[in-house]
């Protein structure tokens, strides 16, 4: 393809990326929450949009089947990034990621004696170097779904998850107990693209710089 493909996940990414896509004079022609389309159109003949799942968004631009992409750093981390080129914090989609457990838990009492803790979640690689740098024990179980389950179905004591209001949390009587790191939503740009469509994709780079602020 001559002009430019970009990946966007549809529901937060992509509703908080429309202002910096405006920014660069890209404007979709559809909504990915109306329109069942996987690619759409944009106001220039020489820009599209695919619409793929949250995960992935770096896997699509790393075989450059799309130029550029815009991923959470949770999606990233578990990716390994092998390929991208991150030129940007978008700032956008922010959250933070945690260790949530049950209300009764006491979770510092259990790292503090040394426990062995089943953790669920679905960011395996984060969460086994967080605990590795903590020097605490785990057995972590791969979960594709709702991890806020877990603890309360008895599948593990604690789980690694976003989180944004807690609103969640609270409404399954779980309580974020460590911090482990702020997420926000990066810029992905194909290494290879990068260099022989340098003359579309830089602008757009240009653009979301100065827009993101
Ligand atoms: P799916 O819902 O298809 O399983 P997903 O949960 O990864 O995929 P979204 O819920 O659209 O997809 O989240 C996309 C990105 O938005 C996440 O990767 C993360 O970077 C960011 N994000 C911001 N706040 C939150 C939140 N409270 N929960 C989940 N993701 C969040
Ligand atoms: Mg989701």
């Amino acid at each position: 393809m001559n002009g430019i493909t970009i990946a966007l996940s549809k529901g937060r990414i992509f509703e908080e990326t429309l202002p910096l896509l405006a920014a660069a004079g890209i404007v979709p022609t559809e909504n990915p929450e109306s329109s069942r389309k996987l690619i759409i159109d944009t106001n220039r003949a020489d820009v599209r949009v695919v619409i793929v799942r949250a995960s992935d968004v770096p896997t699509y631009v790393q075989y450059g089947a799309a130029d550029l992409g815009i991923a959470g750093k949770d999606v990233l981390l578990e990716h390994g990034g092998a390929g991208l080129y991150q030129p940007l914090d978008l700032k956008i989609a922010k959250c933070r990621m945690s260790v949530a457990a049950p209300a009764g838990f006491d979770y510092a009492a259990a790292v503090q004696r040394g426990a062995r803790l089943r953790i669920a979640t679905k960011y395996i690689a984060t969460a086994r170097e967080h605990f590795a740098a903590k020097g605490v024990h785990v057995d972590l179980i791969k979960l594709y779904g709702s991890m806020e389950l877990a603890p309360l179905a008895g599948l593990a004591e604690a789980i690694v998850d976003l989180i944004s209001s807690g609103a969640t949390l609270r409404a399954n009587n779980l309580v974020e107990v460590e911090e482990i790191m702020e997420i926000s939503s990066r810029l992905v740009v194909n290494q290879a693209a990068l260099k022989t469509k340098r003359e579309l994709i830089q602008p757009v780079i240009d653009a979301f710089a100065e827009a993101a602020q």
